[in-house]
């Protein structure tokens, strides 16, 4: 064992475990499950699944098989139905070595919420159980070349024909295009654009085109890629919620997997911290141990505070979800804008204070650093969740309380 104490597995940890009181014993057994994983399996691994852009089906198996990604599920189809406030510590855990598998999580949410929530019984009774267990793979189609940020611009068309509806158009980043079976594509009512409908589309159908997988910067494992609809039918069953429900079912599933998302950069952030730490107490420079440099401790400091805070908004986001509180979904933006920012910072940092060493590809932060980026983008850019954030604060502030120390009438006029 060295200095740092890395090397024991039965250490403490660098972050304290004072989150863990919002889990019930269950809740704690599959956490330490999943910990266990990653210190066996998924973290000694991590390396090997990000040197090539290739989806990480052996880490997919091994949480589908060990009841991971059954969490995302509803009870009565073989799923857990885990509370927010357990998922966010698993994800975490996950983007703490490798955000393949923590996007394994993230991106059950967002391929498979829609089929929850929308599919018909039948369809549910199709795919649930396949879905859950790992042995069907959804993808969760509403990029667009248009329509990315402005998401509401989507040009995807759906056409009702007797008791089909028909699909045209053409998706863009679709996360496991590749490897899916099925698709949930969200277009516009081509009698009425102003309705959005959600429609599942299977691998396969006729006129359904899948680019080869697309090369990115980071994020390997979870290869993305193009889709084209050219008068794709499916039948009347493969709607998902009622026509005009496409834009409110997306949401709900952005909703989840915004959660997600702030836990694997929280994660990934914590990960970094516990290597750059590592780091600064084995290297000496200049007489002394890096850790020893006050300059390094600052920088530390503020790395080791923000994500213990935005740790907590994280918490409070997810009781939220878990109660149903209204506000859930502007939470769900400050959180995830907050940590995934915080998390570009934070890999950034750790990079500098482990010197060329970090900058080397064999090491971690190299690719923690590549794969931060994406999630500042991904579910909603930073900037669009900020201006959800501050119009929400503006629209609530006209009906908020006033500030006791204003005078009526004394705003602009004095
Ligand atoms: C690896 C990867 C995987 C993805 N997986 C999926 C998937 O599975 N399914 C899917 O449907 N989509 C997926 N996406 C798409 C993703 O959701 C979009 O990339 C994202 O919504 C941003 O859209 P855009 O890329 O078109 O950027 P644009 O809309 O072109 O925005 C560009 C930039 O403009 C800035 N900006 C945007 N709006 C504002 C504003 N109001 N004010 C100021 N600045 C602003 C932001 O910095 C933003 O990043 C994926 C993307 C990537 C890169």
């Amino acid at each position: 064992m060295n200095k740092t104490g890395t090397g024991t597995g039965t250490a403490s940890r660098l972050f304290g475990e004072h989150f863990l009181h919002d889990l019930n014993q269950p809740e704690l057994d599959m956490l330490h499950k999943v910990r266990d994983l990653v210190e066996s399996r998924i973290g000694p691994n991590a390396h090997k699944v990000a040197e090539k852009d290739e989806f990480a089906w052996d880490n997919f198996h091994l949480l589908a098989k060990e009841g991971v990604i059954a969490t995302a599920f509803p009870n009565e189809y073989g799923g857990t139905d885990a509370r927010q406030v357990l998922r966010i510590r698993i994800i975490e855990e996950l983007g703490r070595v490798c955000s393949a598998s923590a996007s394994l999580i993230t991106g059950a949410d967002l391929s498979c919420r829609a089929i929850v929530a929308g599919a018909t019984p039948q369809m549910k009774e199709q795919l649930l159980p396949g879905l859950r267990s790992g042995k069907l793979q959804a993808a969760f189609a509403l990029t667009e070349p248009e329509a990315g940020s402005d998401v509401r611009g989507l040009k995807t068309s759906i056409r009702q024909e007797g008791g089909e509806f028909v699909v045209n158009g053409s998706k863009k980043f679709i996360t496991r295009g590749t490897t899916a079976d099925w698709f949930m594509v969200v277009g516009r009512l081509e009698a009425d654009a102003s309705r959005f409908v959600a429609v599942l589309v299977p691998r396969g159908a006729a006129g359904f085109d899948i680019s080869p997988e697309v090369e990115k910067l980071g994020w390997y494992g979870v290869p993305i890629s193009s889709l084209r609809f050219e008068n794709v039918r499916v039948p009347a069953g493969n709607l998902l919620g009622k026509v005009g429900d496409g834009f409110e079912l997306a949401q709900d599933a952005l909703l989840r997997a915004r959660i997600g998302h702030a836990a694997m950069a929280l994660g990934r952030s914590i990960g970094a911290i516990e290597i750059a730490a590592a780091y600064m107490n084995d290297r000496t420079l200049f007489g002394k141990a890096l850790g020893e440099h006050q300059g390094a401790q600052w920088m530390l400091s503020d790395m080791f505070s923000q994500v213990e805070a935005a740790r907590a908004l994280l918490s409070v986001t997810a009781q939220k979800y878990d109660r149903g509180d209204t506000d859930v979904a502007v939470y769900a933006s400050m959180a995830k804008q907050q940590a995934t920012d915080l998390c570009m910072k934070v890999v950034t940092d750790a990079l500098q204070l482990t010197g060329g060493r970090g900058y080397m590809k064999d090491f971690p932060l190299e690719r923690f650093f590549r794969d931060a980026k994406l999630n500042q983008i991904g579910e909603g850019s930073s900037e669009v969740h900020k201006t959800v954030i501050g119009r929400d604060v503006i629209r609530r502030s006209t009906r908020a309380q006033r500030n006791p120390t204003l005078r009526e009438g004394s705003l602009v006029a004095y």
